[in-house]
């Protein structure tokens, strides 16, 4: 243990990683589990228990708190969302503490083929002396968002205990389904009553990120003409054969996630499903610009009319429905949320990093709908998979990004 944050951002991680809050995108309601209640009620209680102000679990399902300015200045709000990803086995975690780790391979208990290794993953080498976090083997760990989580309520605590140090007010959130994409309701904006904020979801130490990708998703729904097969000479359309057209057709050696990186995007089947009579097929489309996703957009659109034109007794239906769009596009306006963050960094003796997300957060789609709101490094690494670790020294440097950020903030 190295500094006076490491032992309760450990404590806390480990507690919140063992509670199972994972989301599922095909349920319906907000939040779509009922298990995320189970942070979502601890973390109200532990607030208020700290003594922070205003708190409410929202009829939506986010947790929101106040601590109190001491010095005027914009309030600013610290964002981390409790759900885990549905992409892997989230019931069950067993977090484990490796204390002192000594630049060797980790091996996991509940799966010994498993192997996280320095040599594969450079960061880790990097950690050498660091007490470092994973799950067992046959979970993810959930530091993805539970490090946010942790980072957030340890500063908050501190905070709340520390009137001598001046800063504005400060604004906390905890949200739901973040990992689904809908953690953010439409009321979110204006209840969070914050001029700015921040989202604890990043990985390595520096990250202080301020593009996402701008995201649409896609259905296209393919009717084909359904009779008996006995007697369907000349008659029946078979909707499975078109579908299968229109994924052919489709890029595959290029703009997919499989074979684009950095700034480019991709058109990307998530999911087919159906018979001979009809078929349903999703894609989500994703670009860093506005331009590149109408272009993905459009040529989704030109493959079905192709594949139309190829056998008009069908009835094929390309719909394109918005998602969340690249945060840079506001960010840019005012970059002064992102040069807070940029120079608590620098005063705390680390090198910002700037790279575009391959993904969204929920600070996509606040800042599009009026709270501008970059992103955090955690820590975290290896996320959504059985291979997930984070630094508890890596955790503690975010912590006190972030209280440098708070006072920072306040003198303006
Ligand atoms: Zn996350």
């Amino acid at each position: 243990m190295q500094n006076p944050f490491d032992q309760e951002l450990q404590d806390r991680l480990v507690r919140y990683a063992a509670i199972d809050s994972q989301s599922d995108e095909t349920a319906p309601g907000s939040p779509s589990t009922a298990c995320q209640f189970d942070m979502l009620h601890l973390l109200r209680d532990e607030l208020t228990e700290m003594g922070a102000q205003d708190v409410e679990l929202t009829d939506y399902g986010v947790v929101l708190a106040t601590i109190p300015g001491t010095a005027p200045g914009p309030t600013v709000g610290f964002l981390a969302h409790v759900d885990t990803a549905p992409q892997f086995n989230a019931s069950g975690v067993k977090p484990r503490v490796i204390s002192g780790y000594n630049g060797g391979d980790i091996t996991f208990p509940d799966d010994p083929a498993l192997v996280l290794s320095p040599a594969e993953h450079p960061y880790l080498a990097e950690k050498i002396g660091h007490d470092l976090i994973t799950a067992s083997g046959t979970t993810l760990l959930g530091a993805d968002d539970k490090a946010g989580v942790a980072i957030v309520m340890t500063m908050a605590r501190h905070l709340l205990n520390s009137p001598d140090i001046a800063r504005g007010p400060i604004r906390v959130a905890f949200t739901p389904d973040e990992e689904i994409g809908r953690g953010v309701s439409e009321r979110l904006p204006k209840d969070l009553r914050a001029d700015f904020a921040y989202t604890l979801d990043g990985g390595q130490v520096g990250e202080i990120e301020y593009e996402s990708f701008s995201a649409d998703r896609a259905v296209v729904t393919v009717t084909g003409v359904s009779i008996h097969p006995g007697w369907a000479k000349d008659k029946m359309v078979n909707a499975i054969h078109l579908a299968s057209k229109i994924v052919q057709t489709l890029p595959q050696a290029t703009m997919t996630p499989e074979t684009t990186a950095d700034r480019e995007g991709f058109i990307h089947a998530t999911d087919m499903e159906g018979g001979s009579s009809e078929m349903v097929i999703k894609f989500i489309l994703r670009d860093f610009e506005r331009d590149g996703l109408a272009a993905k957009g459009e040529l989704l659109r030109q493959v079905c009319a192709a594949v139309q034109a190829g056998e008009p007794r069908a009835a094929i239906k390309c719909e394109i429905y918005p998602q969340y769009r690249n945060m840079r596009y506001w960010l840019e306006k005012d970059m002064t949320p992102v040069d807070l963050a940029r120079a608590a960094a620098k005063a705390e003796g680390i090198e910002p990093i700037s790279v575009p997300i391959r993904g969204g957060t929920d600070g996509s789609r606040l800042t599009e709908m009026g709270v501008p709101t970059p992103n955090v490094f955690t820590g975290m690494q290896c996320i959504h998979g059985p291979l997930e670790w984070i630094s508890v020294q890596d955790m503690a440097t975010a912590t006190r990004t972030c209280l440098r950020l708070a006072q920072m903030a306040a003198k303006g």
